[in-house]
């Protein structure tokens, strides 16, 4: 047991709070390694669902997608057999049939827009076309959107020149870039509407994304989209890249995954993050969470990232070894894809994706130094969050990846944390009737969170100490 655990140990048994799990200890590693569960539990129903997911369905799905030979963003639409047109009518109709087996329980819809292409020299305004399925909640105006990009590319061939990336006619079979999400999301989306025909607590989109290696198109539409129709976003995921198990240069690792979490440190997408390093280790120890507290690779975007710049929590899955002599060339072939571990990062994803949809929103909490203490201790309170009977709060030191301590603050709106906020972070979450646990949200908050009139007025006397993100 570390020091650190120990006295937080003394401190949650002194003021009758409850401790998290201590640091375990194994046999065959001397070192103590940190509890990363942050109290999240196992819910029987969803490890049922995680059970269901197929490697070989994946597999299947891939394998039609690379059969179209490129489905480049400009490609062609018109035929059925080669082109980004025939994979969208086959993504459609794969889903389609998961809807007609749930008693018509996803909506699925083609989502076009028509964009200008602002990279290329003739600015072409180019039908980039979104294919989503629905699941829809119980409160309609909160969504989960889990994406993957079906669109390919050869950009990385240099013999094509500088316009390599609006190649559209040549094969581009994007098996791990990203057909492996895209067969990820289509996976989820069967096991999903299978179970869970009623849907969850908040709605969840499926979605396979189009014009991503262009610049993002499609995923910054259908942020935007929802943004504008009022929707709250409740996380954002893309799979991308979640398949190769080599790199070029040998080295092999089927059992961990990236999963990339944004600033800033008590950001919306960084307690996702600990989110999902939390419950994926619950329910599949085996699979070895590595999580990397930045927006993405260096140099690299993903799908994730228009939410992100909306405030919204976004993630990023990604294969622990990239084969960057692979990626973006005819050689990233079906041949290369490890479906077993696809199949193990679709698990992760149910894991994340089935805790949050059925969990309550997290409250947006605000601190207030407390005078009786002589301002050792901190006053944090927040407004009730529909749907939820209790809530807890947490804590790390700055220098902590994940929360330390938690301490139960029953069905109150405040709680008056004993420890030094000024040397940690705080945060809270929302518990529903079954124990399903919300996000976390930090304390203080980052200054986006109280950017609007109602958060300024419950700020009332409260310090509004918010953390300005770098560079906003
Ligand atoms: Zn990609």
């Amino acid at each position: 047991m570390s020091i650190f655990a120990f006295r937080s140990l003394v401190a949650s048994v002194m003021l009758g709070a409850v401790a998290p799990p201590l640091a375990a200890q194994r046999a065959d590693n001397p070192v103590a390694v940190p509890d990363v569960t942050m109290g999240l539990i196992r819910d029987p129903a969803l490890a049922a669902t995680i059970a269901e997911i197929s490697a070989a369905r994946i597999r299947e799905t891939d394998s039609a997608l690379v059969s179209f030979g490129t489905r480049h963003t400009m490609s062609d639409t018109v035929s059925n057999t080669r082109g980004i047109g025939a994979a969208r009518r086959y993504l459609f109709a794969k889903l389609d049939g998961y809807s007609k087996a749930c008693g018509g329980c996803l909506r699925v819809e083609y989502a076009p827009a028509l964009l200008e292409m602002r990279g290329h020299p003739d600015h072409p305004m180019v039908n980039v076309v979104n294919v989503l399925a629905w699941l829809r909640g119980r409160d309609t105006s909160r969504v989960l959107v889990m994406g993957g990009h079906y669109d390919s590319c050869v950009c990385g061939r240099t013999d094509l020149g500088p316009l390599a990336r609006f190649e559209a006619t040549q094969d581009a079979p994007g098996a791990d870039d990203d057909g492996s999400g895209t067969s990820a999301v289509v996976e989820l989306a069967r096991v999903f509407s299978k179970r869970f025909p009623r849907g969850l607590a908040t709605s969840v989109i499926f979605v396979a994304y189009s014009g991503e290696e262009e610049g993002l198109y499609g995923s910054t539409h259908l942020a935007q989209r929802l943004h504008a129709a009022g929707y709250k976003v409740v996380s954002a995921f893309t799979d991308d890249i979640v398949g190769n198990v080599v790199a070029d240069d040998g080295t092999v690792d089927s059992t961990s995954v990236r999963i990339f979490g944004a600033d800033p440190d008590n950001g919306p997408s960084r307690e996702l993050a600990r989110y999902a390093w939390a419950i994926g280790t619950i329910y599949n120890p085996g699979f070895r969470i590595l999580p990397v507290f930045r927006l993405d690779r260096i140099s690299r975007g993903g799908d994730h990232s228009p939410y992100v710049s909306l405030g919204d929590p976004g993630l990023r899955f990604t294969e622990r070894l990239e084969n960057y002599k692979r990626q973006h060339l005819p050689t990233d072939d079906f041949a290369h894809v490890n479906f077993g571990y696809v199949a193990n990062v679709t698990r992760l994803n149910a894991s994340v994706v089935g805790s949050l949809a059925n969990a309550p929103a997290p409250p947006v909490a605000l601190a207030r130094r407390d005078q009786a203490s002589g301002g050792q201790k901190w006053m944090v309170s927040w407004r009730e969050i529909p749907g939820a009977a209790r809530y807890e709060v947490l804590f790390r030191r700055t220098t902590a990846p994940t929360y330390e301590k938690i301490y139960q603050a029953g069905a109150a709106t405040s709680f008056l944390l004993p420890d030094q906020l000024d040397d940690g972070w705080a945060a809270v979450r929302a518990i529903g009737p079954n124990g399903d646990r919300s996000l976390t949200s930090a304390v203080p908050p980052p200054c986006p969170v109280l950017t609007t009139r109602a958060d300024s007025v419950a700020a009332g006397d409260l310090i509004r100490n918010c953390i300005r993100a770098a560079g906003r």
